[in-house]
């Protein structure tokens, strides 16, 4: 039997990451005995099963109103905090907008991309790849995280004050960059440490005065 893996999230809202009970009934009910589901760390679901069965699974996973994503090498889903501010002050739209364009892209490495409606943090934005904190009216966005080894480091500040208008457009753009730019399989952060914090920089803003 071959067996393959794609992930399921419920997506997120005030309150979090949240599966109801029926959708996890579901999930456990057509899945398989044979099927395995692995909790990642970055909030979504691995579902690894008979490779046959999937589209039929997986359209039965959507009715129940959950999200299907693809595993591996692709950007994951937004990593949210849970909007403990409620929906305005914490950027609910913003950030449904934000994962709409940043979920499921080919990269060289998986890509997480973390959100936080506070400078609390506490979805934890500066260990991720690239980490978007809301600031009152405008966000700060920080690259480069490294969470794993023994030389794990903070994310560092890329750009200050960020206008809801210009949030989108520049991670899009910053995901571009490294889907032309990222070698196979270097992380996110060893990308950034050569390509250099400056140099992305100047990426970035050359290509928005290009779509300006
Ligand atoms: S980051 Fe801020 S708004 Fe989001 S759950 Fe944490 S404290 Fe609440």
């Amino acid at each position: 039997m071959v067996m393959k893996k794609f992930a399921v999230t419920p997506g997120f809202k005030v309150g979090g990451t949240l599966f109801k009970p029926q959708q996890l009934a579901v999930l456990g009910s057509i899945v398989g005995p044979d099927a395995e589901i692995e909790m990642t760390t970055f909030k979504q679901l691995y579902v690894a099963m008979e490779e046959e069965r999937i589209p039929e699974v997986q359209e039965q996973l959507r009715q129940a109103g959950l999200e299907v994503h693809p595993a591996g090498f692709v950007s994951k889903s937004l990593i949210t905090c849970n909007f403990c501010r409620g929906a305005e002050d914490a950027g609910l739209d913003i950030a449904q907008r934000l994962d709409e364009i940043v979920a499921d892209r080919e990269v060289p490495s998986p890509l997480k991309i973390g959100y936080a409606g506070c400078a609390l943090g506490t979805s934890e934005p500066l260990i991720k790849d690239i980490g978007v904190v809301k600031m009152r009216d405008v966000f700060d966005i920080y690259i480069g995280g490294e969470p794993k080894g023994i030389k794990a480091s903070l994310a560092q500040l890329f750009m200050k004050d960020v206008p809801e208008e210009k949030l989108l457009p520049i991670v899009d753009r910053l995901i571009s960059i490294y889907q032309e730019n990222g070698k196979k399989k270097e992380t996110y952060a060893r990308y950034v440490k050569r390509i250099t914090p400056e140099k992305l920089h100047e990426l970035v803003i050359s290509s928005s005065i290009a779509a300006e």
